[in-house]
């Protein structure tokens, strides 16, 4: 077992069986044996690689619509540039660099980094100097707010329940012979499910992502008094459904008990709970990433910047486009939601 997995199995053995979220919350963010805590665990030596450090190409084109949605609200300045979760910064350099030639816009830009990893933090700080660290949106500025996050939804804490009648039963994480095992709490209501008795049967499993509403909602309260846009990507679907844990080592599927603190942990994201707590904001329709980046000129990005590679670099910018943004990739797997105030036009690859 890790150091983190015998503190955790001494606090069940103490006082019994603990929430999905509080063990995934221990697992990523524990102060001194946190996945996060401890590690960069990006790129291609790491456990997972994610899209703005496959290519240059998906930041460039998120910060260019982000761009364009300050420049169709009247360019305000000054205005806060946001990102949550940022890993090593990539995403928001390409996405400056490339915003560079949208004139006021970087002049105008106050940096806000979402970021509780000191080891992310200090990859940042080394790249992207001059920018605000917030440890929850709850600190951002009262300005106006345009806002990215990719991949950052998906490491927060889930809840899972199983239907049970009109009741639903926790899936807990105790003990059994000394070894972490998942175990069933007794059924009780859950308030917060009460939207899912129509659309489930006995036995389904579905999560909950308990900061979820409260960090959506700080972000739209924003964006509705002060104008902005917000740009979500992650894996997920409308309303979750199933079991959609997972954790990753080295690249490769794990036990999620396994090695606590060693492996990432994750789930899909739920969209519809962000539409919900996103009001008083308008939230777009939910895209498919491919589909996003396409309509974004991707693909003329990509012949651009093709013409001065030589072949092997240019077969791997190929493999990269086509990673970004084909069904079977990335493409259809994870997707995009975007925040606007009702008055405002759409951002730019997103429809209402
Ligand atoms: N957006 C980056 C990194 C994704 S990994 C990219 O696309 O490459 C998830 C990021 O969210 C990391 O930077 C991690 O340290 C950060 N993170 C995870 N949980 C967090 C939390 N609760 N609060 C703030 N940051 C968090």
């Amino acid at each position: 077992m890790t150091p983190l997995g015998r503190i955790i199995a001494a606090r069940i053995a103490a006082q019994g069986p603990m929430s999905l979220a509080q063990y995934m919350a221990d697992c990523l963010m524990h102060p001194v044996h946190g996945y996060y805590t401890t590690r960069d665990p990006l790129g291609r030596a790491g456990d997972f690689i994610t899209a703005p450090e496959i290519s240059q190409m998906f930041g460039e084109l998120l910060g260019l619509a982000l761009a364009q949605a300050w420049l169709d609200q009247g360019a305000p300045a000054p205005f806060t540039l946001a990102e949550l979760g940022p890993g090593r910064g990539t995403l928001m350099v390409d996405a400056l660099r490339a915003c560079a030639r949208m004139p006021g816009f970087v002049a105008a830009a106050r940096l806000h980094l979402v970021e509780t990893s000191p080891v992310l933090r200090a990859a940042q700080r080394a790249r992207l100097p001059g920018a605000v660290w917030h440890d929850s949106v709850a600190s951002l500025p009262e300005a106006p707010l345009f806002l990215i996050a990719n991949e950052f939804l998906d490491a927060l804490p889930i809840r899972q329940f199983i239907r049970d009648g009109a009741g639903w039963r926790e899936r807990m994480v105790g003990l059994a012979n000394g070894a972490l095992a998942f175990g069933l709490a007794p059924a009780t209501p859950v308030a917060a499910l009460a939207n899912r008795h129509d659309d489930t049967r006995d036995g389904d499993l579905v999560e909950l992502c308990p900061a979820l509403p409260a960090i959506t909602a700080q972000i739209g309260a924003r964006i509705a008094r002060h104008g902005g846009a917000a740009i979500i990507v992650d894996y997920g679907d409308w309303e979750s459904l199933g079991d959609t844990l997972q954790a990753l080592q080295g690249g490769a599927r794990a036990d999620p008990l396994a090695a606590p603190g060693a492996a990432d942990l994750t789930a899909h994201v739920d969209f519809a709970a962000i539409a919900r707590a996103a009001a008083p904001v308008r939230h777009s329709r939910l895209t498919p990433q491919g589909v996003f980046l396409e309509r974004l000129g991707i693909t003329q990005r990509a012949q651009a910047l093709a013409a001065g590679l030589g072949a092997d670099a240019r077969a791997s910018h190929v493999a990269a486009h086509r990673r970004l943004t084909h069904p079977e990739e990335m493409g259809q797997l994870f997707k995009v939601i975007g925040l606007t105030p009702h008055a405002a036009a759409p951002i730019p690859g997103l429809d209402t």
